[in-house]
């Protein structure tokens, strides 16, 4: 029974009606938790949809709409929620299709890719990336934004400009049209049937195009208007581009935010990568000579990939973080920057480009000679800055405001003086915060400044100053009010204003034509209330100064393991948001939501924390989520954790005995029987197809008499857990850590008391942190004594624990290392190698993440085999320490996809965290074991 609010308007409950059988429930979400936390996007409004439907098909839109359209109530289409300008969010229907939408076809020798609107711009480039190509469109959001989003709003970024966007670079659309017509521009017999079936659609527009070609003001506005980015309306440049009605309609489509109708697939013309790359940072004496030289940049447009403009305070914004020159901390108020990157296909031709930026440059007054980088770790750095221009506000925000991101375009003879006269207007409305950067190449800026939308002072704050923003770049300078975040609600008051009204009842006609009862995303593009835009504004409560900053852009989403099965990291945020909000005004309802958090947010929260090195704020979602367990535990289960802190050895050792019996009997049940048995016996672990044998920790060492020492810390869960009875090599991974040490020449020194030590990170995951910290402390004071006070090198063989350690060892100088680093520091140049011809499969813990190691695993994987396959999308695995043995199905929701990306011939993975490795084992359907077994064997 969902736990609703309050009941579904009847025609609502129709649709349900009409729906199940169709859909199955457990797709169809209603309850408050859920319809809150989905219906959720990065923009600063707020809709909660009545239904949120999680589409994995065609049919299944097909049906939707034609439910929808029979109890005539509004739809709204989703992929990643990343959009700002309140497009992506109903409350009404939203109907999610991300899951179940990823397929991605490389074709014609990469000259093409074929996309479904769930796959995350990323994932594209990756597939293109081994061709030297990637897709145009390149939204600073491109790690999370997926193709259904960017295609619908024609998303663009800093090299893509006008001329490499979706828009221009669509080679082929698949569309469902709201009567469920499909039409596939690739397929000659779906263009017939369509042609046929929609004539009177298709009559309509050919009428408006000729009004439009025959009405010459109007056309060459069109013309005018598109010569700089611009995403506020339809794309009426279709009307004019094209001769053939179907380029026409695929072409409206595109920045049509899911008004017009559902993308199901795209074909891009994929774009190449600069074969040789270099980047500089000029800085100019003021914002005006700053916006000179980019003008004279434009008109010489293929000196340059990017251009991107930031003002003082923008570099102020990232003064303080790690590798920005120092010397930015002393510029003059005035001072701006254009970052510009020159590309080229090869090292002549990129010299000569690197000149002629230089001599335009000298003639803006710059503060310094330009120095142009061309090695890919110090012109990154550059970036980082512009990166970080936008989270850095975000980040310093005060805690219960709104980050606010603008998107505006000046023709580029009109930048320089629209750029000053819009910092005068941050002066006028007293947003003494605000900056401004940008793609200056394209005459696009963004502003960001930080807005309370909880008086109503601040709101009409907000409204003055966003007239006076409109009336100057629109009005005045005839520009786009949204160059690339699409028009939304935010926009949609003033589409009117900026194309004047000639050109906005064509997009009223569009509109009336594809959607003539408005049942697609309403109230998006077009939309009469004049006061939309300071209509449903969020609010951002403050609840845990952990999460306060998060500004809800979603970036978090796509690493998290959680984000098919339960929530993600923002979806966590936003529900402890509102049961904040409710608390503070009294609202019981927050009751409810936090007994719906409990599994969706609390319970199946794996704690890895991989969503902070996604985040642009550096939120780790796993910390708020221990802080949440830690204030929720019970007397009871505070008392158990203090007893087994204090008797860890003991609790082991009965660990290991209860394990030994289960094995026992899973010896005549098989796995498949166990996992009968738990579903019988509350508390059952659940029984993975590979689970291994309990571990002899047996020490073998002889005396040893070499010159150089390691000390040797095996985690608790690695001194319980052997190997699989399904693995190749049985032996403990002790064993191998002995038998790798002594072909190196290291004598083993294990800590005193190793059978009782633990890093704490089972205690802490589970909020005990007080339990977990004595245990570390106890550990790090044996490894210091071990290690000779920090002389000896200490390997410890699970990642996730020496990531734990590395964070206590701020108080301690003892180098301690897992399998990746100590192997090739300490054992790869001591040892003789043989690479395997044998294909091997791998993963990398997200604690190997965090520790920047990836690359690294990778290089030490190729060293060991001729053929390593690193599967995509499969981050964190979710089995999460413990957790995978009472939630299994996070672990099967994180590894969805995982078995299908291993090639038959591969029958090991390897990796270095043992539970990971067993839930790898399972779902990946072969044995993986730690990298450590693998170098034993080649070496
Ligand atoms: C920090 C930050 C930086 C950003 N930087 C940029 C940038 O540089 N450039 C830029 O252009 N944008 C940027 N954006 C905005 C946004 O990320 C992009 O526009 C992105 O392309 C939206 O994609 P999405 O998958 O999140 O789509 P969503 O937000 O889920 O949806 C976007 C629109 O598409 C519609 N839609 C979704 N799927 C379909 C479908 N299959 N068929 C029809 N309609 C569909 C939705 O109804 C909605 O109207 C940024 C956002 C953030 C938070
Ligand atoms: S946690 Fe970070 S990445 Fe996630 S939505 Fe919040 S700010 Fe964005
Ligand atoms: S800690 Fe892991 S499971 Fe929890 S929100 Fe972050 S990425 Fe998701």
């Amino acid at each position: 029974m969902p736990l609703e609010y309050k009941m579904l308007p009847l025609q609502y409950d129709f649709f349900k009606v009409k729906l199940s059988g169709i859909i199955p429930n457990s797709r169809v979400f209603t309850d408050p938790l859920r319809t809150l936390a989905y219906g959720t996007d990065a923009s600063f409004y707020r809709l909660v949809p009545k239904i949120v439907i999680k589409a994995i098909n065609e049919n299944e839109v097909r049906d939707i709409l034609a439910c929808a359209s029979i109890e005539n109530l509004p739809v709204t289409f989703r992929a990643a929620g990343t959009s700002l300008s309140g497009q992506a969010i109903s409350d009404s229907i939203l109907v999610i299709c991300s899951f179940g939408w990823r397929d991605i076809e490389v074709l014609n020798d990469a000259k093409h890719i074929k996309l479904q609107p769930g796959v995350i711009g990323a994932s594209a480039n990756a597939a293109l990336r081994f061709h030297g190509k990637k897709i145009g469109p390149d939204p600073a959001s491109i790690n999370s934004a997926q193709i259904g989003g960017i295609v619908a709003n024609n998303a663009s970024g800093m090299c893509c400009g006008i001329d490499q966007n979706s828009y221009k670079t669509l080679k082929d659309m698949r569309v469902i049209f709201k009567d469920g017509t499909i039409l596939d521009t690739s397929d000659e017999y779906s263009v017939k049937d369509f042609l046929e079936s929609k004539s009177e659609m298709v009559k309509a527009l050919e009428v408006m195009i000729k009004k439009v070609k025959d009405d010459e003001t109007l056309y060459n506005k069109i013309k005018k208007k598109y010569a700089i980015k611009n995403t506020t309306g339809y794309s009426l440049n279709a009307l004019i581009d094209f001769e053939n009605i179907i380029d026409v309609i695929s072409h409206l489509m595109i920045g049509s935010e899911g008004t017009l109708g559902f993308v199901s697939s795209v074909t891009y013309h994929t774009v190449e990568e600069p074969k040789v790359k270099a980047s500089s940072l000029i800085l100019f004496e003021d914002i005006y000579e700053a916006c000179n030289f980019v003008s004279e940049l434009k008109h010489n447009s293929s000196l340059v990939n990017a251009a991107e403009l930031m003002d003082r305070a923008s570099l102020r914004s990232v003064e303080n973080k790690d590798g920005i020159d120092p010397r930015y901390k002393l510029l003059d108020e005035k001072v701006a920057s254009v970052l510009v990157e020159c590309g080229a296909t090869n090292k002549d031709e990129l010299e000569s480009k690197m000149q002629s930026v230089v001599s335009i440059s000298k003639v803006h007054k710059v503060v310094e000679e330009p120095i142009f980088y061309d090695k890919a770790s110090d012109y990154a750095k550059l970036w980082a800055i512009r990166k970080g221009t936008f989270p850095s506000v975000g980040a310093m925000r005060q805690s219960g405001t709104t980050v606010i991101i603008e998107d505006v375009a000046f023709h580029i003879e009109d930048l320089a003086t629209g750029v000053v006269e819009l910092q005068e207007l941050f002066k006028k409305y007293s947003y003494a915060e605000a900056l401004i950067f940008g793609h200056a190449l394209e005459g696009n800026i963004h502003f960001v400044f930080t807005q309370d939308f909880s008086s109503d002072d601040e709101i009409k704050r907000y409204e003055l100053f966003m007239d006076d923003v409109c009336n100057l770049v629109a009005g005045k300078y005839n520009g786009s009010l949204k160059a690339e975040h699409g028009t939304g609600r935010n926009m949609a008051p003033f589409v009117e204003m900026e194309w004047g009204s000639d050109a906005y009842a064509l997009i009223k006609e569009i509109k009336n034509i594809f959607d003539p009862t408005n049942m697609l995303n309403p109230g998006v593009i077009v939309n009469d209330d004049p006061k939309a835009h300071i209509k449903d504004l969020k609010t951002m409560t403050a609840f845990n100064p952990i999460a306060d900053k998060c500004i809800e852009c979603g970036f978090c989403e796509p690493v998290c393991p959680s984000k098919d099965f339960t929530l993600t990291p923002r979806q966590r945020i936003v529900v402890q948001r509102e049961i904040q909000r409710l608390k503070d005004s009294n609202d019981s309802r927050y009751k409810k939501l936090e007994s719906l958090y409990k599994f969706d947010g609390e319970k199946t929260c794996a704690v890895d924390g991989l969503c902070a090195t996604a985040c642009p704020v550096d939120i780790n979602t796993g910390t708020l989520t221990k802080d949440i367990r830690a204030k929720s535990g019970n007397a009871f289960s505070k008392k158990l954790a203090s007893t087994i802190s204090k008797r860890f050895g003991e609790t082991v050792f009965l660990a290991r005995q209860g394990f030994k019996f289960l094995n026992f009997i899973e010896f005549f049940m098989g796995p498949v029987g166990m996992r009968i048995i738990g579903d019988v016996i509350p508390r059952f672990p659940y029984w993975y197809d590979y689970m291994p044998r309990v571990a002899k920790y047996k020490k073998t060492q002889e005396s040893q008499n070499f010159d150089k020492n390691v000390v040797y810390f095996s985690s608790c869960v690695n001194r319980a857990f052997g190997a699989s009875k399904k693995a190749k090599d049985k032996r403990d991974i002790n064993q191998v850590v002995e038998s790798l040490l002594k072909k190196a020449k290291y004598n083993v020194i294990y800590p005193k008391d190793d059978k009782s030590l633990c890093c704490g990170v089972p205690f802490e995951s589970k909020g005990f942190k007080k339990e977990a910290d004595e245990q570390l402390d106890i550990l790090l004071a044996q490894l210091f004594e071990a290690s000779n006070n920090g002389e000896f090198p200490v390997l410890c063989d699970s990642s996730p624990c020496t990531y734990r350690i590395r964070e206590g060892l701020k108080k301690m100088d003892i180098k301690v290392l897992e399998p990746i680093e100590f192997s090739l520091t300490y054992l790869v140049p001591q040892l003789k190698i043989k690479q395997s011809n044998e294909s091997i499969v791998l993963h990398t813990t997200c604690s190997s993440k965090k520790m920047k190691l990836d690359e690294k695993f990778e290089n030490l994987a190729k060293i060991l085999s001729t053929d390593v396959t690193i599967p995509i999308n499969i981050n964190c695995c979710g089995f999460a320490g413990d957790r995978g043995f009472n939630h299994p199905e996070l672990n099967k929701s994180a590894l969805t996809g995982l078995k299908e990306q291993i090639k038959p011939d591969v029958s090991r993975g390897f990796s270095t965290s043992k539970t990971c490795e067993i839930g790898l084992s399972h779902h990946g359907e072969r044995d993986y074991s730690s990298i450590l077994y693998l170098l034993d064997e080649c070496s």
